[in-house]
């Protein structure tokens, strides 16, 4: 990678957008409407849509209502169903990049190894495995759910039979009578166990610990509802406000101000007698009964997954993993559970090294992004940007997300940074950089807000969450949704610095 520009010489583009999923998607419709039209979309896959592109495993969909997880600008009336299969949120994606015309300025098959600022050229350097790409401006979008997690367990790279993980199907896999073996219980699992059971001779499901799984309210968009929902005037925004209001008293608003608001102990007895009402064995329902609050990790939402566990062909198995050997997976005790198929529903990375941030980033004077954060803790302001990374800007930053829908997060942070471009435009900069005091006025607010919220409650101690990250703080946004799309808004402009290169080259193409 190259140290400096060559004094006068252009970045490639004014923008550079790193991956294709609904957070580059919606930047990208966002600068086109702000005019800036001179963005490259950098994608590591050989299609748009991430998570629903790379995640296909059967059962796969959306686990909050439809009408929260899509854009305010692009609702649609028709999906199939209220929580929308993961092909139709795919669908949704393709639809989007090709009627806003982003396709041709999307590079597949390309990954960022790579990114470092040019102090002298007001820049950054991408660094692909084509090749070099040079922005004036970088938008990360990349999401926190790309790189999936092996579990650390003896021998799991020797089964003799198949092993698959959920992020990454293979649609050739047989199931149908085979013994088959699930690590995790999850979100993924919660949907995955329940549509594999039927054609599976025998499903294992192997929990470390439970999840809260709550009832969903779900069913087909057909015949009336549909009708309704295209012809009545109002009908569309009544299901959405309806739709975000429930998303917020599902999770924000329990987890963030659990001690303000007691909903969560509300949402724990409606799970324990969802568990009743679904779980015949006695024995097996205390098994599946979480000892965490509701709120310390992602809950499920599944009419069918508690179900799945009083068919004959479906055990439960909470004896804690040995190893795995050739032959299947041995628990504690010596006992041999032998599989033919390993499924590996265990998570991603998310607050790992390597995933936050998911390519090395070098900012002013070299300073590395993830050691910065290793001798800080994460923090960003708003969950935008970090002092010392000017021109740089994260969709999904440490307490950027308040864990209600990503296309309200999507939407808030691309308008927080439309509001900076336009500002640099408008004042001829070259540069934008968050201030050290902003930055750190924004972590003490955040950090203040911790005495109400659920994860730091002992109820959380063993709940395993991967909120938590490596220095035992929980980067989400502790905040109702109304206000971070008021501060996004609203934020000072004086919290960043905009500067002027003396010389200004300009982008690629201004028009
Ligand atoms: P996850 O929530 O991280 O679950 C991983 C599971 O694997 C957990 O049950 C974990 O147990 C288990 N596990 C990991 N390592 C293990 C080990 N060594 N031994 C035994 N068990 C182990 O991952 P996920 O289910 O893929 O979901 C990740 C996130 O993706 C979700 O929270 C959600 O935000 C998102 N998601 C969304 C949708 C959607 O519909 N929108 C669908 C799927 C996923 P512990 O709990 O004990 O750690």
């Amino acid at each position: 990678m190259r140290t400096s520009a060559a004094a006068g010489t252009a970045p490639d583009h004014e923008v550079a957008i790193v991956g294709a999923g609904f957070s580059g998607i919606g930047a990208a419709i966002a600068l086109d409407r702000a005019e800036i039209d001179d963005w490259v979309m950098i994608e590591a896959g050989d299609g748009v849509g991430g998570a629903w592109h790379w995640n296909t495993y059967p059962g796969v969909a959306v686990d909050i209502p439809s009408f929260s997880y899509q854009f305010s600008f692009a609702k649609r009336s028709d999906w199939s169903r209220i929580y929308a299969s993961g092909a139709e949120l795919k669908r949704y994606a393709e639809d989007l990049v090709d009627s806003h015309g982003l396709r041709s300025r999307i590079r597949f098959d390309t990954k960022v190894v790579g990114a470092a600022y040019d102090e002298e050229g007001h820049l950054w350097r991408l660094d692909t495995d084509r090749g070099e790409v040079t922005a004036r401006f970088v938008i990360g979008a990349t999401g926190v759910f790309s790189q999936p997690k092996l579990p650390d367990i003896p021998g799991v790279d020797e089964f003799a039979g198949t092993t698959a993980h959920t992020a990454r199907w293979d649609h050739d896999l047989e199931l149908a009578g085979k013994r088959v073996g699930v690590i995790g219980t999850g979100a993924s699992a919660v949907q995955l166990v329940p549509s594999i059971a039927p054609e599976v001779e025998k499903l294992t499901v192997f929990q470390r610990t439970p999840i809260w799984c709550l009832p969903k309210p779900d069913g087909p968009i057909d015949g009336a509802r549909r009708w309704a929902l295209e012809n009545l005037p109002g009908a569309k925004l009544a299901t959405r406000l309806a739709s975000q209001l429930y998303v917020e008293l599902t999770f924000p608003l329990p987890a963030h101000f659990n001690g303000v608001i007691p909903l969560g102990k509300q949402g724990e007895r409606v799970g324990r007698r969802f568990l009743r009402e679904e779980v015949d064995d006695p024995v097996v329902r205390d098994r599946l009964t979480p000892r965490y609050g509701l709120g310390c990790k992602r809950p499920g939402f599944s009419n069918e997954y508690l179900a799945t566990f009083n068919r004959g062909n479906v055990e439960l198995e909470t004896t804690a993993i040995e190893a795995v050997t050739a032959a299947g997976v041995s628990t504690i005790g010596d006992r041999l559970h032998e599989l033919d198929v390993l499924v590996l529903a265990t998570g991603f990375k998310v607050f790992d090294r390597g995933n936050m941030p998911p390519y090395p980033i070098k900012g002013r004077s070299g300073l590395d992004l993830e050691e910065w954060w290793d001798e800080n803790r994460f923090q960003a302001y708003e969950g935008v940007s970090v002092p010392g990374f000017p021109n740089l800007f994260a969709i999904l930053g440490p307490y950027g997300y308040n864990g209600a829908s990503y296309f309200q997060l999507i939407e808030t942070q691309v308008r927080h940074i439309c509001r900076c471009l336009r500002h640099a435009r408008k004042e001829r900069a070259t540069a934008i950089e968050v201030t050290r005091e902003a930055n750190d006025r924004y972590f003490r607010q955040m950090l203040d807000r911790r005495t109400h919220q659920i994860f730091f409650q002992d109820t959380c101690a063993d709940a395993n969450s991967y909120y938590f990250d490596r220095h035992g703080d929980v980067p989400l946004r502790p905040s109702p949704s109304v206000e971070t799309h008021w501060r996004s808004a609203r934020f000072d402009l004086d919290d960043y610095r905009f500067e002027r290169r003396l010389s200004p080259a300009p982008a690629g193409s201004h028009r």
